[in-house]
């Protein structure tokens, strides 16, 4: 029974799609006991807490057999972390200060986590994981259930503050109907993973704990941010009729992506691990536009050997058959630092070594990637390219360059992230064969603003002017050197985004695969000439806001269907 009168929120759509169903809260954390007394027995205490994180990792690695690829990446790392011999000591320091143990356990973290913070990027959102382990281990301290996902009795909506990514990496696509957050951003691990499992999600629904109580009817809308907490029967067709003209919009979206007019443009799947390949291989789709091979390395004591690497980057290329499959080189570095390629402590981790960087340092780490990757190629037919990360200067793209054909790579690029890059892209792409933009990393250079802030996503919207104007100096360049340039940030994946890319010049766009069907339908609704326009309107306009406006006022109306 509702408790609630009907009210409508807005958020951030992050996963398309409608949904309703009735509202499941994510157990909350205890937090710790402010009444609990200090420890007198310091060592025994340790003990007692060592055992606890032991078993938050065991729990949460018994959660990971049987997952899938990528959540049980996630869920592992997750317990890694949970034994992290640097947070045990943490906890051994504040027990002796005199802290109880829930104390204990929660002022180490909060110190632990201030450093992942620093560290930025990777790290930063390592924090989630971090306290998700505190809340666990807090609460088996107090005995009382962990926090998290309950058993769900029927498909529901589920409403948390955010979730881990362990928790949404094992969430079940047929009781999950949809997720709601308070919090998280668009590149959020909700947002990339819901995405991923094609749950309608919206995030950043900041009041949404005011207006809702468990077991509320709640209806949503991942497309444009819409939650509606107790619909009327009026919400529940309009939403239904939504998603009846989407699926509309959608039907007959298969085959090559294009413009009306013919002019091809390349469709194609982000991935991360040889279990995302076969997903997305399934999908009708071109290939692969970014394979972040980084997942390989992160989280490790040493680098994964060329044998290991070959054998998983031949599985991913084998899963594409003959189709592109763009593979990045180690995107790690001061943000997602390495154990085995630590290069120290940086006062500004996003404009540290990382990248290409890390790999003109740590040669032997690139050669050895290289070398696996033209052995994976040599074993496959797959049409393979590889791309450098964070380029900035024409040295590095040369280097790359000849690095990658050195060791018989044939088509070689590199990612477009910094201003840098792209305001000098002719003379870049002169050393190479392609480019793929990273709207994410070039919003937030461009923009000067942190990607991992949430309170900054106006600003690191793709739709600013400023960083219309860099894909634009990007695709000016590529075409004066006579190149591919592809997008390979989130920013692909939106149908109404995607023509605006199309129009500055970009030839293929790389997104989330569940994505690709709604980008290909936009896309066949529209001329080449008129994606030009709809481009040179958006640009022209003063703000962010007013360049989607403008954007969506020239579209076909049925690209609002899409979003
Ligand atoms: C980007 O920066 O847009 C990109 C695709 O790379 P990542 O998100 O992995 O930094
Ligand atoms: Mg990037």
């Amino acid at each position: 029974m509702s408790t609630h009168n009907r009210t409508r929120i807005s958020g951030i759509g992050v996963s398309t799609g409608t949904a309703h169903g009735p509202a499941v809260f994510v157990v909350p954390a205890a937090g710790f006991n402010a009444d609990e007394s200090s420890s007198t027995d310091p060592e025994a205490d340790g003990q007692r807490i060592r055992e606890v994180l032991q078993a938050v990792a065991d729990g949460l690695r018994a959660r990971a057999e049987g997952a899938s690829d990528s959540a049980k990446e996630i869920l592992e790392a997750t317990a890694g972390l949970a034994t992290d011999r640097g947070l045990i000591r943490g906890v051994d320091k504040e027990l002796k200060k005199g802290s109880g143990v829930t104390r204990a356990v929660h002022d180490a973290v909060e110190k632990f986590a201030e450093k992942l913070r620093k560290l930025g990027g990777y790290m930063a959102e390592r924090v989630t994981d971090l306290y998700d382990i505190r809340d666990r281990a807090i609460s088996r301290l107090l005995g009382l259930p962990e926090p998290g996902l309950p058993e769900l009795a029927e498909p529901s909506v589920l409403i948390a503050v955010d979730l881990a990514p362990a928790e949404t990496a094992t969430l079940d696509p047929d009781q999950v109907r949809g997720i709601i957050t308070s919090a998280g951003g668009p590149t959020s691990h909700t947002a990339i993973l819901a995405a991923q499992l094609g749950i309608p999600a919206v995030v950043k629904a900041s009041e949404i704990y005011d207006v809702v109580s468990e077991g509320d009817t709640v209806a949503l809308d991942g497309g444009a941010g819409e939650v509606i907490v107790a619909p009327l029967d009026d919400d529940l067709t309009e939403l239904a009729e939504r998603a009846a003209r989407r699926e509309a919009a959608l039907a007959g979206s298969e085959g090559r992506g294009m413009t009306r007019d013919g002019y091809p443009i390349k469709l194609l799947a982000n991935i991360g691990t040889a279990d995302d390949a076969r997903k997305a291989a399934s999908f009708d789709l071109e290939g692969s536009g970014l394979f972040r091979t980084e997942f390989l390395f992160l989280g490790r004591d040493d680098a994964p050997s060329v044998e290991e690497q070959t054998a998983t980057y031949t599985e991913v290329l084998k899963a594409f058959g003959d189709r592109r499959v763009v593979v990045r080189t180690l995107d790690a570095g001061a943000d997602k630092p390495l154990r085995f390629a630590d290069l120290g402590e940086e006062e500004n981790p996003a404009l540290g070594r990382r990248g290409l960087r890390l790999s003109m340092v740590r040669e032997d780490l690139l050669d050895a990637q290289l070398q696996a990757l033209a052995n994976a190629n040599a074993a496959t037919e797959a049409d393979l390219w590889v791309m450098a990360p964070m380029v900035a200067t024409v040295d590095e793209a040369r280097w790359f360059a000849d690095k990658a054909r050195g060791f018989g790579l044939e088509r070689v690029g590199v990612m477009v992230e910094t201003p840098a890059a792209a305001i000098r892209s002719e003379q870049v792409l002169s050393e190479v064969d392609f480019a793929s933009i990273g709207t994410n990393d070039l919003s937030q250079y461009t923009m000067a603003a942190d990607r991992m802030q949430g309170e900054l996503a106006d600003l690191l919207s793709p739709w600013q002017p400023a960083v219309m104007a860099m894909v634009q100096a990007t695709c000016i360049g590529g075409g004066k050197a006579d190149k591919h340039i592809g997008v390979c940030g989130e920013a692909g994946g939106d149908p109404l985004m995607a023509l605006v890319l199309v129009g500055l010049g970009v030839t293929s766009l790389s997104m989330a695969p569940t994505k690709v069907t709604a980008v290909r339908a936009a896309l066949k609704l529209h001329d080449h000439a008129t994606c030009r326009a709809i481009a040179a309107q958006a640009l022209a306009a003063p703000t962010a806001e007013k360049a989607r406006e403008a954007a969506l006022a020239m579209a076909d109306p049925i690209v609002k269907d899409l979003l």
